[in-house]
């Protein structure tokens, strides 16, 4: 049976799958399976309190319980403060890189596809960007604010180990200043994992959180993220895994999903459980067809067989105690942006330009206009920020999408990725794209599980 979806005020939606109708109240996160005749019931009461008058005890009682789960209370809708404060900032060394991914959406390697120059981030320009996120976070903690770190996370539209000696100085500049001030510093990376040992003990020494992009199997890795001379690159990510498992280091695994290898989905979910034991969490993404996906033979699977696929894998992923995770489904969570790009997201390309945007890494990019809104000045020795950029920037939030509005994922997904759905338009031209099929069924399947998990409690 299809699923339909209708909307009623308060944010109230009548979700009817194949048992039956659901009711949910996206604010609060609460969900409720209910006869038809319970649903006209709660719905009549949310849009006029006082038809309750004229229903039955029961009626009343099922009502009053609705209540106190907050079904219908008018909560104010998530909203930020406009304040370019960051205290977090993401540093892209270098756009070298060692690999030749087949779909990598930054040309990694070959300078964004568009003749840019392939260069290093220089150390004056990093250090600059940490000084800023560590006094923001001290200021803001003098405040009462609740933060208690600056974050440097280091990845790229390259390889960040690719520049391991700038991306050496960086780490040790964050850890000294963070001494220095007394004021705790979190370090962050995102690598292909492929590196020599001197690189393997420094990540394994140094970061406090790791993410390594692996395709989940030894021929997929090989065939769709090869080195740049052609040959595979599993054995290399292989030992760096198995060394971060050794040190006792958690770590997460993102695999870029394409139409050759969605049926593997379940399979690498096995995979990756059974071999690297300390994985926190396996995390699928389609691949957009962008950068050198568009030059490739891959292709982004349906988001009908990424579904199916995510959903069998979903079971083997519980089964082995491992997280499985898809960007655009997250009902746990309540925002009014996809990701921190309209509210200060502070990323520094090699070049020394700021961007909100960790795909819009090139000034040839033309979505640069709209992300990029600062840059290092060599002269001054300090950063420029373009305050009507951030301004902007600030409007890409799902409460300028009137495509999301009647949307049950609206709270959770927000517009979905702005970089990927909107390209050049302005929010009030979001069409959508095949995603929302992806995000809606998957972000269902977890109010059904969250709903099966409580009948199953209540046995
Ligand atoms: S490792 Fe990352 S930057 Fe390098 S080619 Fe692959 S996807 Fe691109
Ligand atoms: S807009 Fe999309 S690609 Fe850009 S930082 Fe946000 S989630 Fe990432
Ligand atoms: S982008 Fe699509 S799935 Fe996401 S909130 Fe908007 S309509 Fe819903």
């Amino acid at each position: 049976m299809p699923v339909q979806v209708e909307k009623q005020p308060p944010e109230l939606f009548v979700i009817t799958d194949e048992k039956g109708p659901i009711l949910y109240a996206p604010l609060r996160r609460v969900m409720a399976r209910a006869n038809e005749n319970a649903i006209r019931i709660a719905l009549d009461y949310a849009a006029d309190p006082t038809s309750l008058t004229n229903q039955d005890d029961e009626s009343r009682v099922m009502i009053q319980a609705l209540e106190e789960h907050g079904f219908f209370e008018r909560r104010p809708f998530p909203s930020h403060e406009p304040d370019f404060r960051p205290t977090q900032v993401t540093l892209f060394p270098t756009n070298r890189c060692n690999l030749r991914c087949s779909y990598c959406y930054a040309f990694g390697g070959e300078g964004g596809g568009n003749g840019e120059q392939l260069t290093t981030l220089s150390l004056d320009a990093a250090r600059r960007a940490i000084d800023f996120i560590a006094k923001n976070a001290q200021e803001l903690a003098a405040e009462g604010m609740p933060c208690r770190n600056f974050l440097v996370s280091i990845h790229g539209n390259g390889e960040p180990f690719s520049a391991f000696e700038t991306l050496r100085e960086i780490v040790w500049y964050a850890r000294d200043l963070s001494e220095e001030v007394d004021f705790p510093v979190v370090l962050n990376t995102a690598t292909n994992g492929v590196m020599n040992e001197e690189q393997l003990e420094f990540l394994v020494a140094n970061f406090d959180n790791v993410n390594i992009s692996f395709d989940g199997l030894p021929e997929l890795q090989d065939a769709q993220r090869p080195l740049a001379d052609g040959s595979g690159s599993f054995i290399y990510v292989d030992r760096t895994m198995r060394r971060l498992a050794e040190a006792e280091l958690n770590f997460g695994i993102r695999a870029t999903v394409t139409e050759a290898m969605v049926v593997r989905m379940a399979e690498i979910a096995a995979f990756v459980a059974d071999n690297y034991p300390s994985v926190e969490q396996l995390h699928f993404e389609p691949v957009w067809e962008c950068g050198r996906c568009v030059t490739s033979s891959d292709s982004t699977p349906s988001a009908e067989l990424f579904c199916e696929n995510y959903l069998k894998a979903l079971e083997v992923a519980r089964e082995k105690g491992l997280r499985l995770v898809y960007s655009g489904a997250r009902q746990d969570m309540i925002t009014d942006a996809f990701c921190k790009v309209s509210s200060g997201s502070y990323t520094v390309t090699p070049t020394g330009d700021v961007t909100a945007c960790y795909e819009v890494s090139y000034k040839s990019d033309p979505r640069s206009e709209r992300y990029f809104y600062g840059r290092y000045d060599p002269e001054l020795g300090d950063y420029v920020y373009d305050e009507d950029k951030l301004g902007e920037l600030a409007d890409l939030n799902v409460k300028n999408i009137p495509f999301c509005t009647d949307c049950f994922c609206r709270w959770h997904c927000t517009g979905d990725c702005a970089a990927k759905v909107l390209e050049g338009r302005t929010p009030a031209e979001h069409q959508g794209s095949q995603r929302c099929v992806i995000n809606r069924r998957l972000t269902l399947n977890q109010i059904q599980r969250k709903m099966d998990w409580r009948e199953e409690d209540a046995r």
